[in-house]
């Protein structure tokens, strides 16, 4: 049986797609054969291959179900190097995907964006957004429920944006609606919304649907007005912070989480305060915290007003502090309530204790036997840190 190592980095995208791509059965002719895929490969093409010619195929994001296409080749000395990046302006063959977990699937409903933030490569090597039919989505959660997935994730480059390439009225609102009336327990999340196309039917379904997850990813990337208008976000301090209170108020019990950059070209000190005082006043529960990194061709990359690595680096040890301490505040808010939690399994720490998570995305510690494992309990908390709650199980 030929081994194949599929090693990835990057974003949830690129996960999923690593599922797709496991490939199970092929007769070993040459070797081992190195592939390179994702955004990256997308975009260097031939290049690649000139720089490493130990790489045998080069795959673009929109190409993977060339795959078995490209090693056949390889394998029967049709090519030396097999480079698959044309942009294909469809959607990509539904894959049946290999999971790590049994209990979390992952499904893309939109390929690509429309967007053309100034900081990202994605419209230009994932190509125009395409949304997958409504009832191939269904039909494959439907599929992955009934084989024992308790969270199912769907993936997008801008999830809410979902449908608006169709003319029959499907939206992202009707898809959340209709996943939830699958029958069987299993929580549903979904990353990443755009803060510009969150509308009030989808913030309505969510509250009305105990199986979507309580822990909504709302990138902010910026706090100043400023600089979202130089990101090309489409929204401003105002709006984020007006949209995200507006959340909180429907659904009570909501965890809100975030992308942040800093140092974008241009940012100021004061921009940068407007940052902050954002995080301060969402209190999100978590964030992820970057400084701003050139992209080739973007339209960032080519801004005179980089911002030196120092004061980047600065800039973005006082937000991880904020954003710690907001952490915090939040965690403590659990003190002394009943959670429900999916068990995921003994935790990697200690194996004693079994790890599992809400619906709004905390990690709990709690006694139990590992039998629990990818079913839902009740958890009282008696502890609470800023990433982990600690507790016991409940009637
Ligand atoms: Fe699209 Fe997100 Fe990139 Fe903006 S940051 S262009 S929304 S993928």
């Amino acid at each position: 049986m030929k081994k194949a190592s599929i090693i990835t980095y990057g974003c949830q995208m690129n996960v999923n797609e690593t599922a797709k791509i496991k490939i199970k059965t092929l007769k070993e002719k040459r070797g081992t054969i190195i592939g390179v895929t994702g955004c990256f490969a997308q975009e260097q093409g031939r290049e690649l291959v000139k720089k490493f010619p130990v790489i045998d195929i080069v795959m673009g994001n929109q190409n993977i179900g060339r795959i078995p296409q490209a090693i056949e080749k390889i394998e029967n000395n049709e090519g030396v190097h097999e480079v698959y990046t044309d942009n294909e302006d469809e959607l990509p063959p539904r894959l049946d995907a290999d999971f790590e977990s049994d209990q979390t699937a992952s499904i893309s409903i939109t390929y690509g964006c429309n967007n053309f933030c100034t900081f990202c490569i994605v419209p230009y090597v994932r190509g125009r957004e395409r949304s997958v039919p409504l009832q191939d989505i269904v039909e494959d959660v439907a599929k992955y429920v009934k084989k024992g997935s308790k969270e199912i994730v769907l993936l997008g480059q801008n999830v809410n944006s979902y449908g608006n390439d169709f003319k029959n009225g499907d939206n992202f609102a009707k898809l959340l609606d209709q996943i939830c009336k699958i029958e069987g327990e299993f929580i549903l999340r979904f990353v990443s919304p755009h803060p510009r196309d969150f509308t009030d039917d989808v913030i309505d379904v969510i509250a009305k649907n105990p199986k979507i997850s309580r822990c909504l990813h709302l990138p902010l990337q910026s706090g100043s007005s400023q600089i979202l208008k130089r990101m090309n976000r489409g929204y401003t301090k105002e709006k984020y912070i007006a949209l995200a209170e507006k959340i909180k108020e429907k659904i009570p019990d909501v965890a809100l989480t975030s992308d942040i950059i800093v140092g974008f070209p241009g940012e100021t000190e004061e921009n940068f305060l407007d940052t902050i005082d954002v995080v301060k006043k969402i209190s999100f529960d978590n964030s992820y915290m970057f400084m701003y990194s050139i992209r080739k061709g973007t339209r960032a990359a080519e801004m005179k007003e980089q911002i030196d690595d120092k004061v980047k680096k600065e800039r973005l040890q006082r937000l991880i502090e904020v954003q710690n301490q907001c952490s915090l505040n939040e965690s403590k808010k659990y003190q002394g309530k009943i959670v429900r939690v999916l068990v995921e399994g003994p935790s990697k720490k200690n194996k004693e204790v079994l790890s599992g998570r809400t619906s709004s995305n905390k990690v709990v510690l709690f006694e139990g036997t590992s039998i629990l494992k990818g079913t839902f309990v009740n958890v009282k908390i008696n502890n609470c840190k800023t990433w982990t709650l600690y507790g016991e199980i409940v009637d």
